[in-house]
This record gives structure tokens, sequence and C-alpha cells, in this order.
């Protein structure tokens, strides 16, 4: 017999069972399946949260005591930038704030997180198979949908009258649908593992040999993100509680190719230790095996996000760029506006106008989020001076919009998508031209050999960001720094012979 279903999720993880917990809640009678692939999660990728996502966790799945007894609190992003390879790790020039940061923030075990937020969808009442794997998936519209199953060796047919799509990049719905798009323009790959015996940047060795590059911050380095910054790539180490350290590289296709080595984790490790603070980091680290991943192309959307009886949360809607850590963002914006919508539409509500102004809305904010901060961006994230200015900016108006919307426009602080609609689109219309700008201007510094001469011996503290009148401060300092690199540039000759060699292990010309 064919099962029934008001309500099919195909994936189990953070995306799919937030918002299998939220309309199980929300509504008991639903009748809810969660589909999940893998017989328990692994560590997969993602882990440090940005305050947007942090809060999605914290005030709408309430998760705060399992964050605070099982997880590690982020403290905050620090960027590392350098010259050579030979520098002392003391002399990279640093971007991160000088105390503890004011919002909270996570780094993430996500094989715990995704469990516990899986157990909470079924506490509530939601059914589990697993492992199971959507085997055929036939869309015929609202009561129509038909998935066919395999559940242990078994395959069975169920029913739903929606189908949620939260299987992460593999993306069944959309690719079914053939709305599933690489995002050509931004051609970044990534690798990432988890290591043991990191150094630990706050440790008595560090005190001990270098009490000068100690004392002046406060906050504590060891649990912010730290950002290795070179030309084309940059490096992530993100502490794990219990003492694992998830270390990744992201690159740009055009700018850089990842050397050769023995195998992907040494090559990781090798490349990531031409940076001081990397060497400093990793120098006597060992990846854990079995735990090396790569993954090209990473950028890819739906060209929509819902349709008759089917909708996309997650990644399985698209993703952009690691750099921020704003994947949960995605998944709060996705999974919350979905379940919105479907709130109103089981209690009998017509939602085509929600869910055509949520489709339109959706590829506004994200094309608008990517052309504003991410495109071409690889190109300056090598150059100290010019990733402050978009570090200010960046950062400055991710807290007057998004941090601000979803701090303060409760209950629906994640439907009103940022980056969308009038106000959205103008941020979004400054926030492309300073992006484009200085992404022309590390390629004029690249020409006249220039790039990265501020990448020693600075550290710029910033006081914690918070929403409101106090990130306009940032902005208008931004605004500020990036006229003065654009006087700069105007003065700067470019010569024909010069190329980067920050952060490069093979030179590649920048097209
Ligand atoms: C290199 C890199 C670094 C990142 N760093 C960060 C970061 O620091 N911070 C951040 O917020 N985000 C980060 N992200 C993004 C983050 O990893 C994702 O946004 C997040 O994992 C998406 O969660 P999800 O639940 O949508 O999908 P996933 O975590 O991919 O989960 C999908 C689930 O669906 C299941 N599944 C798949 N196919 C099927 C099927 N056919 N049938 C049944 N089940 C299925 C899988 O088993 C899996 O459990 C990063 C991404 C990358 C690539």
């Amino acid at each position: 017999m064919q099962a029934a279903y008001d309500l099919v999720v195909i994936g189990g993880a953070i995306a799919g069972a937030s918002t299998a917990f939220l309309l199980k809640r929300q509504t008991p009678s639903l009748r809810v399946l969660v589909i999940e692939k893998s017989e328990q999660f692994d560590r997969k990728v993602g882990e440090s949260t940005s305050e947007v996502g942090a809060c999605f966790l914290t005030r709408v799945l309430n998760l705060s005591n399992h964050l605070g007894h099982e997880q590690i609190t982020k403290s905050g992003l620090r960027m590392w930038f350098y010259q050579h390879s030979h520098d002392s790790y003391t002399r990279c020039a640093e971007i991160g704030p000088k105390h503890q940061t004011r919002l909270p923030a996570f780094q993430l075990d996500r094989s715990k997180l995704d469990e516990v937020v899986l157990q909470k969808a079924l506490n509530v009442g939601c059914e589990l198979w697993r492992p199971a794997k959507v085997l055929d998936l036939e869309l015929g519209g609202e009561g129509n949908n038909r998935i066919e199953v395999k559940l242990n060796d078994e395959t069975h047919t169920v029913s739903a009258r929606w189908v949620i799509d939260a299987t992460g990049r593999n993306a069944v719905v959309a690719r079914k649908l053939k709305l599933f798009r690489p995002l050509d323009t931004h051609p970044i790959n990534a690798i990432w593992a988890r290591f043991r015996k990191t150094t630990d940047l706050d440790g008595p060795e560090i005190w001990e040999t270098a009490p000068g590059f100690a004392e002046p911050c406060w906050a504590m380095r060891q649990w912010a993100t730290n950002h290795l910054m070179g030309y084309g790539w940059w490096g992530w180490l993100i502490p794990l509680k219990g003492g694992d350290c998830s270390v990744g590289l992201v690159y740009d296709q055009r700018l850089f190719e990842l050397p050769p080595g023995p195998n992907l984790g040494e090559r990781l490790k090798s490349h990531l230790m031409t940076h001081p603070l990397g060497k400093k980091a990793l120098c006597d680290a060992e990846c854990i095996e079995k735990d090396v991943h790569a993954r090209s192309n990473l950028a890819y959307y739906s060209t929509q996000t819902m349709g008759d009886g089917w909708a996309l949360v997650g990644d399985a809607a698209g993703f952009l760029d690691p750099l921020y850590s704003q994947g949960f963002d995605f998944i709060s914006y996705t999974c919350y506006t979905a379940f919105e919508i479907l709130r109103d539409r089981f209690v009998g509500k017509d939602i085509s106008q929600e869910r055509d102004q949520y489709n339109r809305l959706y590829q506004e904010q994200f094309h608008t989020w990517f052309e504003s901060i991410y495109k071409d961006k690889y190109y300056y994230l090598g150059d100290a001076e010019l990733m402050t200015v978009a570090f200010y900016l960046d950062i400055g108006a991710y807290f007057i919009g998004p941090v601000g919307q979803a701090y303060s426009n409760h209950p629906h602080r994640y439907s009103a998508l940022p980056y969308a609609g009038p106000i959205g689109g103008l941020f979004g219309k400054v926030m492309r031209c300073y992006n484009a700008r200085l992404a022309a201007i590390a390629k004029r510094r690249i020409a006249a050999g220039t790039y990265g001469v501020h990448n020693l011996d600075s550290r710029l503290f910033l006081p914690g960001f918070i929403p409101g009148p106090a990130s306009f401060r940032f902005l208008l300092t931004g605004l500020r720094k990036w006229l003065e690199v654009e006087c700069k540039a105007r003065f700067s000759r470019p010569r024909s012979d010069s190329l980067p060699s920050i952060g490069q292990a093979t030179p590649l010309a920048p097209s």
C-alpha cells in the first residue's frame, strides 16, 4: 500500500530537519516524513556560523543549551595577510576584533548539531526513514507527488502533498526540473579536512616566545575563525569542541592552482604552510585520515525556489561562497520562508502571490549578494589594505541589514529577504560598485607591483560590530578608506613585468 503524507522532506540534515520541525510544531496534525540517506551524520563542512545563522539557531530553533554545552562560542572572524613565506607570523597584518564579540556565533561540529536538530523534529512527531534514499520522484503538483524510496533493502512508494528538497548540493528537485545552474562567473573550488595537534594561538609557547604578538589582542584568537589570506585563495582554521581543528582552502580556479603533492591532505597542509600564520598553526598538525574532501565549482543556484507542491531549502536552493560563513544565513532564509508559506497553505490560504514574490525576491537576493560581495573578490583577497576597506563596508552593511533584521523583525526575521526589494537593492548597488572597484584596483596594483605592500606589521583591531547606528560609523570609515585607495590608484603606474608574489604557489597571470 502507498503511504500518504502531507509533507515529505528529503534530506534530514540542518535545513531539512529545521523545516520539518517548524512545520510539525506549528501544526501537529500534519503527517511529516523525513527521508535521510546517511546512517549517521559525518562532520560535513560548514562549521562556523555568522550572527544571522546563530540567531536562527538560538532564537528560532532555541538550541542555546546544546550550543553552550556541546559546541564552541566563536570569538569573531580574523584575517591574516602576508608577503613572503619566510616572514615571521608575528608580522602578518591582522584584521579582527579586539575583544570578545557582542552577538552570539558558534563553531559547530555538524555531526552533533544535525543529529540534535533531527531529534527535535522527531520529538514533535515527525517520522524518519533512515538510511533511506530517494530513487525516483514524480512531481505532479500539490497533492500529486510520488516518491520511490529505498529503505534498508526494500523499495517503498509514498505520496506527498508537498515535497521539501533539503538534499544539499544533490539538489534532487532542482536537477530533476532542470532549474539547477552553476554560477560560472564565480569558479571557486575547495579542499578541507580535520586536523589534530594544531598550535594553540593563545598557548604558552606563543606567550613566551612572542609576548608582543599575544599582548595587544584581548580576545581569544584560538576560538576565532582564522582566515589565511592569499592572492586568489583563502584558508580557514576553525576549532572544534574536543580539540580537532577544521582546516580548509577555497580558491578561484582562474587565479590559483594547488601545487602537486603525495595526497590531498598533504597538498592542503603544505600550501597553507606557505602562509606564515598557517605554518605556525599547522607545523605539528596531523591530518585525520579519511576526513579529507574536495569539491569543485562550489557556487550554483536554482532558478526557482518554490513551485506547485514543492520547495527547496538550504543548499538545495543554492550556494554562493563560504568566505563570511553565510551558509547558515541562506538556510535560515529558505527554511523560515518555506515554513511561513506552507503554514499558510496548510490552513487553506491561497499562497500563489506569496510564492511568486518569494521566487522573485530570492533570485534578486542571491544575485545581488553575489555581485555586491563575492564577484571577483578573489583578486583582492590577498591585499590587506583593500580587504580592510571591504571588511568595514561588507560587515558594516551586513550588521545594518541582515543582522539588524534578524534580531529586530520578530516574528518575520527571515522572510523579509535582505539585498532584495527597494532598500536592499539600493544597498546592493553601492556595494556592487565598491566591490567592482576594489577588484579593479587590485588588478592595477598587480600590474604596478604594489599588491600587498601593507601586508606586514599592521593590526586593525575593531570593536565588536552590533546592529544600529554604530554600524553606520563602520560604513563611513569604509567609505573614507575606499576614497583613499582610489586616490592612491590614480597615481600608480602599471609595470608590465610584475606578477604578485603574495600567496601564490603557482603564478597564474591575472585574467
Ligand atoms: C567549502 C565549504 C565551506 C563552508 N563553510 C561554511 C561555514 O563556515 N559556515 C556556514 O554557515 N556554511 C558553510 N558552508 C555551507 C554549509 O556547508 C551548507 O550551507 C550546509 O551544510 C547546508 O545544509 P543542508 O542541510 O542544506 O545540506 P547538507 O548539509 O548538504 O545536507 C543534505 C542532507 O541530505 C541528505 N541527502 C542527500 N541526497 C539524498 C537523497 N537522495 N535521499 C535522502 N537523503 C539525501 C544527505 O545525506 C545530507 O544529510 C560551507 C560550504 C562549503 C562547500
